[in-house]
């Protein structure tokens, strides 16, 4: 490599940046109005702005990328939901549940100015039952002034409470290092992959697509017996259902199968439940509803599955009611829709009759596969070197950036890694990906490719 014009070090920096693998996730929760997104607009230093002015706006964006001290980590912004027809305690409380149920850590977000509410005092009981490290922010405190308030908060009794203002920044660095401190290095995993238990499987999609149909259906196959199956973990909320003689572990169930019912918010409550879903799975299925025209909201759905780097199947459900008029749109709307997940296996079933819901293993199997495919390096780059000398990067400005060569970094899902001469054009960069996939698979997965550019 070194002859290439990278040294060996700046290359292994590369490597490891990119094989870190799922990142670990940290909520952030407290009662509307104390300061959190506030606080994540900190967290963030500012790059995404997540402030609503409007209430009850729906955010369907609830995770971020974050760094601090050189550690990466997702946070989760549960600031977007409103008080609803549960009221206010129930509310935040559920809304606290669903987020600290995919988290790793939790800070917990007090306005020290008002002091501990019964709200926060329904929202500690969760977190102790939740049994996650949590770490208690007492807001705005913006001055010294404000310390004997933030101690007061040593009665809701989760530890010291960490003075802070969010708004100008006082106290929000030790914070941080505090958080790191409860964050564990890597998430805790329990995919199957790793155990030899069931893959972990996430159903998602908009409401009324028939996922609880479909989960009814599958589980009606057969009763799986949980404690004699080796190697698993499982939560209240997963569900262990029998296909095709495998077992699968379906995650996050109970958001399926609860049907509450939210009026506003309820958008944003349903984003929250699929990424903390996407969180616990390997494998995501998208259903789509083939009656109805596919929706903005079923193109973001299967974004946040692509974009949480999980194996991906989608499953046109309802076949049964596909007359063949709305048959000839739904095949155009995938074509100019979905193009981007092209590689996606694809189902068209009914969760109603029961219609190829066979077929949903082998495609579950491939995306599977796909996601833990790993090119040696060997073979990679005689095929980087194939399409440097056939498909040239264009010239520009002169020059032309080559690919130097490339290593695969990681899996699940795939990730790459490529040196080159100068900066490569995305439509270079997809042009390179297409190859890839003709070349060696991936069926099923998206793929991660970072470039890096010699100086
Ligand atoms: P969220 O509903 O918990 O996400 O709260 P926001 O982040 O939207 O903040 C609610 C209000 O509190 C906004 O007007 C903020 O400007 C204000 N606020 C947030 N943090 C602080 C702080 O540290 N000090 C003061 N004085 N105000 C703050
Ligand atoms: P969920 O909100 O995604 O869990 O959707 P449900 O499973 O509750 O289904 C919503 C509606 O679609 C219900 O009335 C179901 O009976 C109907 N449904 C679900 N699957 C099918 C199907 O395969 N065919 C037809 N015709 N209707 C279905």
């Amino acid at each position: 490599a070194a002859e290439e014009g990278f040294d060996a070090e700046e290359v292994e920096e590369a490597l490891d940046e990119a094989a870190q693998g799922p990142l670990p996730v940290l909520a952030v929760v407290g009662r509307p109005n104390v300061g959190k997104s506030t606080l994540v607009n900190r967290v963030l230093g500012r790059r995404e702005a997540v402030v609503e002015d409007r209430p009850g706006v729906t955010r369907d964006r609830v995770t971020y990328e974050a760094e601090w001290a050189g550690r990466r980590f997702k946070v989760v912004d549960t600031g977007g939901w409103e008080q609803d027809v549960l009221g206010m305690e129930a509310t935040v409380a559920a809304q606290a549940e669903f987020a600290v149920e995919a988290a790793d850590a939790v800070i917990f977000v007090v306005d020290a100015q008002v002091g501990a509410t019964d709200t926060d005092e329904a929202v500690v009981r969760m977190l102790r039952k939740a049994g996650k490290p949590v770490v208690l922010c007492a807001n705005k405190v913006d001055g010294p002034t404000g310390e004997a308030d933030a101690a007061y908060l040593w009665g809701l009794g989760l530890g010291e409470p960490h003075p802070v203002s969010a708004l100008h920044g006082r106290g929000t660095g030790d914070l941080l290092d505090v958080v790191l401190e409860a964050l564990p290095e890597a998430p805790e995993q329990t995919f199957g992959a790793r155990t030899g238990g069931p893959r972990r499987v996430a159903l998602i999609g908009r409401p009324n697509v028939g996922k609880s149909s479909l989960l009814n259906k599958a589980a009606k196959q057969e009763r799986v017996v949980v404690d004699a199956t080796a190697g698993t973990t499982r939560d209240p909320v997963d569900e262990l259902i029998e296909l095709a003689g495998k077992n699968w572990m379906f995650v996050d169930t109970a958001g399926i199968r609860r049907r509450v019912h939210l009026q506003e918010g309820a958008d944003y409550y349903a984003s929250l439940r699929t990424a903390a879903a996407l969180e616990k799975a390997e494998v995501a299925v998208v259903l789509i509803d083939v009656t109805e025209p596919i929706s903005v909201q079923d193109l973001r759905i299967v974004t946040m599955a692509v974009e949480a780097g999980r194996a991906l199947v989608i499953a046109y459900n309802k076949w049964d009611s596909l007359d063949d008029e709305r048959r000839f749109y739904l095949e155009r709307e995938i074509e100019r829709d979905l193009v981007q997940v092209r590689w996606a296996p694809r189902v068209n079933i009914s969760a109603r009759t029961g219609r190829h819901l066979e077929k949903l293993v082998p495609a579950l199997e491939t995306a599977l596969a796909g996601w833990e495919t790993r090119v040696p390096t060997g073979k990679l780059n005689a095929f980087l070197g194939e399409i440097v000398a056939s498909h040239p990067h264009p010239v520009r400005g002169g020059k032309q950036p080559r690919i130097l060569f490339g290593t695969q970094a990681g899996t699940r899902p795939p990730r790459f890694v490529l040196f080159a001469s100068g900066f490569l054009e995305a439509g270079y960069r997809r042009f390179v990906e297409r190859r890839l996939r003709e070349e060696f698979g991936f069926e099923g997965t998206p793929i991660h490719m970072s470039v890096r550019v010699r100086e």
